[in-house]
């Protein structure tokens, strides 16, 4: 915190490590709802088809949101729109909002009024369950929106160079948001875990959430410094404070490689989901790339890429990092992320359905065949020797045998047809309680493991890594999935095997220390977030983040780890 004082200092929670300045633009959500009628004008079965039908278009625009997000921001954003089906779909509001319609509102009033109920009591809750209400908005304007038959929220048009003052923003809002374009966003409501928040960060807009009342003050065109690392905005700063504040960005790019003071180098990577987003990794000091989920390629299209479409991005990515790793996860879909040509029956329980390698060789091998032909040519290029290749969601020694014998059917072929392949890196990913308990196995097939946390815990807990209501228990603090952890890196650390992080929580500067003294070689994350934990990791004392690993793993719940956490920080 700077010592300004408050008429020229808003404190707020910084969301994203990054400093912004631009005049301030103010965006209002409201919605003009039609003037309520009298009952006898209103005819209730209409107004329930017309609520139906404006619930079905919401749920395919959901989909749609969730498809895009996937492809342009990232798993964890996408899934928000998951979330927002449920609370769509939730029995509490839709029986309340066709009661209200049957007993005589518009399904405008009737909608507004159901959500507003659900809104009020969750923000009674307080803490983080309470700022999931901007999601209740969201679905709210939604549908509101769709009902009233108003176009989509008012900010495809924003100015350039604006900061926008805001009460809040829904995740649909800032998901639209154009990183080049504006310079950073600043809410009244809102915190650290929020989906605007965990939105901007993935897209590195800088933002300041929870800032209360103080922006009514704000005038319009005023200029506004964002500083997303201390959480303030500071109104019409003058030159120095806008350079102390640049100077003061945690992101402050490192381009080289961290190590503990005890000399325990941690590669510090990022995940990508485009050939956009390698770009901007290696901008934000990426030492490679440690998830470079495949899924975009399928996505948005109405057939599989071609081998050399996937050939030259690989190749790409590769040029890109210029001799440093680049860790390539073959193709990740099926089930929960159903790609419609594909033609795969999502089935009853789509988690524990046909995904990840379960689809590949077994139910589309052309697909997977044809990936890997991709994969052992770029291998073979000037830098690709960086490339390493995973298969995620392994649960079986078998399976594993099996696709690392279509590697070799494959490389046979190339061979045969005189074409150029090298053999890559092969790695698992580890996020099934089969591969921990097997990890012994599986390390003496492969090369490196990447424990992908998101759905490691889903399958730990047995809590949907997509359902709001099961939140609590979707927690990778729980001494259950960080003592799955610290197997897996004992497993592989037995045997010649490296091992990352890819899940969500390696991104999470406070979550460094824990990971380090755990014993991981590698974490990788939203590039935005690569700054902060390098500067995390680079200083750390060895004994002091073994001893938080210890008493991480002798805790008897997530609150008794987040408490130590706390303490550390
Ligand atoms: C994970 O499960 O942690 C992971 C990184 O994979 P995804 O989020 O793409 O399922
Ligand atoms: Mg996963």
């Amino acid at each position: 915190m700077t010592t300004a004082d408050s008429d020229h200092c808003i404190s707020g929670t910084g969301a994203t490590p990054v400093t912004g300045v631009g005049t301030a633009w103010r965006y209002d959500d409201s919605i003009a709802l039609p003037p309520e009628a009298d009952e006898d004008e209103v005819y209730p079965p209409a107004e329930l088809e017309r609520y139906e039908t404006a619930r079905q278009a919401v749920h395919d625009a959901l989909d749609a949101e969730r498809e895009r997000s996937r492809k342009q921001v990232g798993e964890e954003e996408a899934d928000i729109f998951g979330a927002h089906k449920q609370f769509l779909d939730d029995p509490t509001i839709v029986d309340a909002t066709r009661d209200a319609i049957k007993s005589g509102s518009l399904a405008e009033h009737a909608v507004a009024d159901a959500f507003e109920e659900s809104i009020e009591q969750l923000a009674a809750t307080g803490g983080r369950m309470a700022e999931r209400t901007d999601d209740l908005r969201d679905v709210r304007n939604r549908l509101l929106r769709e009902l009233i038959d108003e176009e989509d929220a008012g900010l495809g048009d924003v100015p350039p160079g604006v900061v926008i003052i805001a009460e809040r923003l829904t995740p649909s809002e800032t998901v639209a948001l154009d990183p080049d374009e504006v310079a950073g966003f600043v809410t009244a409501e809102g915190g650290r875990t929020s989906h605007a928040a965990i939105v901007a960060r993935s897209l590195g807009i800088p933002a300041v959430v929870g800032t209360g009342d103080s922006l009514d003050a704000i005038a319009d065109d005023e200029t506004l410094l964002v500083d997303g690392t201390n959480g303030e905005v500071v109104r019409s700063p003058d030159e120095q404070a806008i350079e102390n504040a640049q100077a003061n960005e945690t992101a402050e790019v490192r381009d080289d490689r961290v190590s503990t003071i005890g000399n325990h180098q941690v590669e510090v990577a990022a995940n990508v989901g485009s050939l956009q987003a390698v770009e901007s990794a290696a901008d934000f000091g990426a030492d490679g790339i440690g998830l470079f989920r495949t899924e975009f390629f399928f996505l948005e299209r109405d057939a599989p890429p071609t081998e050399e479409e996937q050939f030259e991005a690989f190749e790409r990515a590769l040029s890109t990092f210029n001799g440093q790793r680049v860790l390539v996860r073959t193709l990740d879909v099926g089930g929960d992320k159903p790609v419609p040509y594909l033609d795969v029956e999502a089935g009853t329980n789509p988690f524990l359905g046909l995904r990840g390698v379960r689809l590949a060789p077994g139910a589309r091998p052309e697909l997977f065949k044809t990936q890997i032909r991709a994969l052992l040519r770029a291998a073979a290029t000037e830098h690709g020797d960086a490339l390493a290749v995973m298969f995620p969601l392994v649960a079986s020694v078998e399976e594993l045998d099996e696709v690392l014998a279509v590697v070799e059917s494959v490389a046979e072929t190339l061979d045969a047809e005189g074409i150029d392949y090298a053999i890559p890196e092969f790695g698992v990913m580890i996020e099934t309680p089969a591969a921990v308990f097997l990890a012994p196995e599986l390390a003496d097939r492969v090369e490196f493991f990447s424990i992908g946390t998101n759905d490691l815990t889903q399958y730990i807990a047995a809590a949907s890594r997509e359902e709001e209501r099961v939140e609590s228990l979707h927690d990778p603090l729980s001494p259950a999935v960080l003592r799955a952890i610290k197997q897996v890196i004992e497993a592989a650390h037995a045997t010649d095997c490296w091992v990352g992080m890819c899940g969500e929580m390696a991104g999470d500067p406070k979550m460094a220390p824990l990971l380090v003294g755990l014993g991981l070689d590698e974490l990788s994350m939203s590039a935005v977030t690569i700054p902060e934990v390098k500067s995390v990791v680079d200083g750390l004392y060895d004994e002091a983040a073994e001893s938080l690993a210890d008493d991480a793993l002798a805790a008897s719940s997530s609150t008794e780890v987040a408490s130590l956490i706390d303490e550390w920080s």
